[in-house]
């Protein structure tokens, strides 16, 4: 059995050049920019300094760690919040760099590394000419960072992006970046927006604005990936269905419930999950159980997290079929051979 590790991150340079020199200007509607990121990239001491140093390096730090913990192949994508937080045209400039520089990479180091593509949703069009290309170039599946200036993949205006992925049978990962701006508030006053609290809630609400509001019933093969054990979702299912239920039976008072099915249905369907951060036994068999064993795969969440820790943690979590969790479910979700 091999171990394949499947939400790590990486960052370019000219990413983090431009991360900071948006921080520089304020980030104008980007609260989370100054709040959380600037907390991890302008710091050139401690965990910031080591996590941005290991971001932007695709060889030896990294394989190192791999080769210290075990891991066989680690799924790397762009870091949160990727390209989304710039405008169209330099968003899509950092995203086709990116994705050069980590198909490269993957080339450089076979078998040890594979790769998702950075998109920039806020030009459509270009995004889904661009996951097209990215996938050309060896990469298997789409990352997007959550919110893109507020707006969630359930917005008309991303249907090209969701009509690529459906066309071209390729996952989009929705990984978590610092809430939207309108969720952030009472999050910054304790600093809960990051991996504490506020990551889980911003992408646990994007994921089920797309459930709730039919997007799968419009693309019905459309596969979504979810960190961190489904960012909490499958803890919920079961009130889901329930609410939603009374929700249809009253749909004057519930106008944007337009799913044809319930919420678990679409989610043990179009859903896979992560165990990034998150190996902890009790939790993730309680996921296992309610989704199956085909739809949970291992991850670290390389940098952020200590590989060891979350390898031996990993290691005592009773799952079901070992093969399936470490290799097989991310071998098939994401066509890696
Ligand atoms: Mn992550």
């Amino acid at each position: 059995m091999k171990k394949i590790a499947i939400e790590e991150a990486f960052a370019t340079e000219s990413l983090i050049d431009a991360w900071r020199a948006m921080i520089a200007d304020g980030a104008p509607g980007e609260p989370g920019m100054i709040q959380h990121l600037g907390r991890l990239i302008n710091t050139n001491r401690g965990w910031g300094a080591q996590v941005a140093e290991r971001l932007v390096d695709l060889g030896d730090i990294r394989v190192g760690e791999m080769d210290a913990n075990g891991i066989d192949m680690q799924l790397i994508a762009i870091t949160s919040p990727g390209v989304q937080v710039f405008d169209a045209d330099t968003g899509n400039a950092l995203a086709a760099e990116a994705n050069d520089i980590l198909a490269e990479a993957v080339k450089a180091h076979p078998p040890r590394f594979a790769g998702l593509a950075a998109i920039q949703p806020l030009a459509p069009k270009t995004a889904a000419l661009e996951i097209e290309r990215a996938l050309g170039l060896g990469l298997k599946g789409v990352m997007i960072n959550s919110h893109t200036k507020g707006e969630y993949l359930d917005a008309i205006a991303y249907r090209p992006i969701l009509e690529a992925a459906e066309a071209l049978d390729t996952p989009l990962y929705i990984h978590p970046r610092p809430a939207a701006p309108a969720m952030m508030a009472p999050m910054f006053e304790r600093h809960l927006e990051g991996s504490m609290w506020g990551f889980q809630t911003e992408t646990a609400v994007h994921a089920l604005r797309m459930i709730v509001s039919g997007v799968f019933d419009d693309f019905p093969n459309l596969r979504v990936v979810l960190g961190h054990l489904g960012e909490g979702l499958p803890f919920w299912l079961d009130r889901f269905d329930r609410i939603s239920s009374r929700g249809r039976n009253a749909t004057d008072a519930y106008p944007f419930w337009t799913a044809k099915r319930l919420p678990s249905e679409y989610f043990l369907e179009n859903i896979w999950m992560s165990s990034s951060g998150h190996n902890w036994d009790p939790a993730v068999r309680f996921v296992e159980e309610v989704a199956g064993e085909d739809r949970l795969m291992f991850a670290v969440d390389y940098p952020y997290e200590e590989c060891k820790q979350q390898v031996d943690q990993a290691a005592g979590v009773k799952v079901k079929n070992p093969e399936k969790f470490y290799e097989l479910t991310a071998r098939s979700v994401f066509g890696i051979t």
